[in-house]
């Protein structure tokens, strides 16, 4: 059969390659432990239910505006005055189908064949095969001091003429660092400088512990929104716990908005008017379920970094956001892929390979799911890979001697 070369060379998604197998061995009755996926195990903010059951009986569910509904677009201009201060006109804004949407509308919108877009490693999975869906040209800037956080020298020198964007992701998934507000201020400098758009990926950025704050782009320029080249992305997937919602939205000059909803125009039309009365609902609804997603993940963090005291060969560094961490498991395998089919086979955890997010050596875990999940898929992990554990654990009612070392 003769596909497209470009898209038959898009990856698959690892996350949903992994999701597939635990499936087909929990369908067997293993149990597994799901540290994989990230989603918030809250229940739907009871205001965003109401706001579209009340849109869903009203019978009335039509095409939705394509830059999205008026009044969802009211309560994002709210949320951007409360959280960035910034005004923002209604022109600013476009609603799409989830921040992944968004993401890609910003790239199909101002690449052009060859053009580079610059990606800070670790990095989330679909920003390369993003840009390059998008015939452009995906550069990746590592750190190279074994942190998470890459040097500004590093993002200056991997510039060129061809550079149209960086996509700047904090709190960061997969490694849950925030980035320090200085290098924030200087990647807006520059991008304001050379005229390169700073991709904000803002998705988790309540979602952060110990009063660390992820640093708003905005507050380091003085430019208007439609002369500066900072984008902003959110959405109510984690910050809200409604990643079935499908709902994201992007901040952008309005020349930009005009062309990123012809291009929805022609390819979704709109966001379910369903959806977007829930994300309105939860935007205008009361806060505290943020906080009470944001103080879960934070108790398990909490427990994550308990358990990993004694995880002898393991290095981590605390997540300051998200509900990711990532710690370096090279003192038992460098292949991170064969890490995590190995964790998968023997101990029944799933996990993603650090290799898919640009940093081999590691492995991501998610911690959004129960203290017992995390608990428990800690200790197999560390009974699986560290010969000093106990040699002897329970997974499900089945005892398991550790018999490969
Ligand atoms: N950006 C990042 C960094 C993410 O982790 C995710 C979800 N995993 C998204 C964007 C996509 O969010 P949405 O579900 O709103 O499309």
């Amino acid at each position: 059969m003769r596909l497209s070369k470009l898209a038959t060379e898009i990856a698959e998604s690892p996350t949903l390659a992994l999701n597939e197998e635990a499936r087909q061995l929990r369908e067997r009755g293993e149990a597994i432990i799901h540290l994989g996926i990230g989603e918030p195990k809250n229940k739907t903010p009871i205001a965003a239910i109401l706001a579209s059951a009340a849109k869903l009986t009203s019978g009335e569910v039509k095409y939705a505006p394509t830059d999205g509904t008026p009044s969802l677009k009211k309560a994002v201009i709210r949320y951007t005055e409360e959280n960035y201060n910034r005004l923002v006109a209604p022109e600013n804004v476009i609603i799409t189908n989830g921040a992944k949407q968004s993401l890609f509308n910003i790239l199909y919108s101002v690449l052009n064949p060859q053009d580079e877009v610059i990606v800070l490693a670790p990095y989330w999975v679909s920003y390369p095969e993003m840009v390059k869906m998008c015939y452009g040209k995906p550069v990746i800037v590592t750190p190279e001091d074994g942190t998470f956080t890459p040097r500004f020298e590093d993002i200056e020198r991997a510039v060129t003429s061809y550079t149209r964007a960086i996509i700047v992701n904090s709190p960061n998934n997969p490694s849950g660092v925030v980035y320090p507000a200085e290098l924030i201020e200087k990647i807006v400098e520059m991008c304001e400088r050379k005229s390169i758009f700073m991709i904000c990926d803002d998705i988790y950025h309540k979602l952060v512990f110990d009063r660390v704050e992820a640093a708003p782009a905005y507050r380091f320029t003085q430019k208007t929104i439609e002369d500066s080249h900072v984008i902003v992305v959110n959405g109510v997937a984690k910050v809200y716990g409604m990643t079935g919602f499908r709902v994201g939205w992007v901040i952008a000059p309005r020349q930009m908005v005009q062309v990123m909803t012809n291009v929805t125009a022609q390819t979704t039309s709109s966001v379910s008017p369903v959806s977007q009365a829930a994300a309105e609902g939860a935007l205008n609804g009361l806060q505290s379920v943020v906080e009470a997603i944001r103080l879960q993940i934070e108790n398990n963090r909490a427990v994550l970094f308990q358990e990993m005291k004694t995880f002898r060969g393991a290095r981590l560094i605390k997540p300051e956001g998200t509900f990711y961490a990532m710690p370096d498991l090279r003192a038992f395998n460098g292949n991170s892929v064969e890490l995590s089919r190995f964790l998968l086979k023997k101990a029944l955890v799933v996990t993603v390979p650090g290799k898919e997010f640009g940093m081999e050596g590691h492995i991501r875990l998610s911690i959004s799911g129960t203290v017992k999940d995390v608990t428990e898929g800690i200790a197999r992990i560390k009974w699986a890979l560290d010969a000093t554990s106990p040699n002897e654990i329970y997974i499900g009612d089945k005892k398991m001697v550790r018999d490969w070392m």
